[in-house]
């Protein structure tokens, strides 16, 4: 059977111990209309699947989740013909029962990020995309099962909140977020979600949870984690997410995927 050059071509925002794991590497420098993307793009095979990835915060983690261009991320990432995206980061639990060390495999969001560009559509051509089912369901089958075989502790479904940063949420704050039902809390993953979705590229979020958020902090013995621990719990988190993504770039079979390019028909406004 022919296959394209781009056939099940994966991306991965983050996650920069992962190019070892690639073959016939090539570094790609990327310039966009949106300007420049956090760094060189790193492009390669493992097994039979083409992978990009790129790092969030640029190498030696040099750009604060504010000042993250994330629309020349998203658009060089579709240049190259990614048709997914894992997109893995370290986000906060705003619920109890939600533990350090747990995955939550998102299926929405709220977004209180202020200010960021987060749509490829300034006019002339207007779009409104749907954001009912943000994350890829397919795509995010596809981790959960992953989760399952590296036995990971993971939560199914889940809201993340994601706020502007760099600082983090006041105590008032975090028990709003809890309040309303939220499970998680970070930084980067708006716009991310919804410029993946204006390309019709199958997102998944990967929340790998690192401590509990400022509200949670004694309430049922739930102190503040030190820094020693987080560092400990992030490692863990590190070395789960390897496996996890490893194992859907090897699995990952689907071409296209009809319901987040659909999203993109419906979206068209004029
Ligand atoms: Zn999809």
């Amino acid at each position: 059977m022919w296959r394209s050059p781009y056939y099940n071509m994966l991306g991965v925002i983050g996650g920069s111990g992962f190019y070892e794991l690639l073959e016939k590497l090539e570094e790609i420098d990327l310039n966009t209309p949106f300007g420049r993307p956090s760094d060189k793009l790193m492009k390669g095979k493992i097994g039979d699947a083409q992978v990009v990835f790129l790092p969030r915060h640029g190498r030696g983690h040099k750009l604060p989740p504010h000042m993250i261009n994330y629309r020349a991320n998203l658009w060089a990432l579709k240049k190259l013909g990614v048709k997914k995206i894992l997109a893995p980061s370290a986000v906060g639990s705003l619920d109890k029962n939600i533990a350090p060390g747990t995955f939550v495999v998102c299926d929405s969001y709220i977004d209180r990020t202020k200010g960021r560009a987060d749509t490829f559509f300034d006019g002339p051509e207007v779009r409104h995309i749907s954001s009912v089912s943000p994350y890829c369901e397919a795509l995010r089958q596809e981790v959960l099962s992953a989760c399952a075989k590296v036995g990971v502790p993971t939560i199914a479904k889940g809201t993340i909140v994601i706020i502007n940063g760099p600082r983090f949420s006041t105590v008032a704050e975090s028990h709003w977020f809890s309040s309303l039902g939220a499970s998680v809390i970070g930084m980067t993953g708006y716009p991310e979600v919804a410029l993946a979705n204006e390309l019709g590229i199958c997102y998944a979020n990967i929340s790998l949870v690192t401590d509990y958020d400022a509200g949670l902090h004694n309430e049922g013995g739930l102190a503040a984690s030190s820094a020693v621990e987080i560092l400990a719990v992030f490692k863990k988190n590190l070395e789960n997410i390897k496996k996890v993504i490893l194992d859907v770039i090897q699995n990952s079979r689907a071409m296209e995927c009809a319901e987040c390019l659909k999203k993109v028909e419906l979206s068209k406004f004029n």
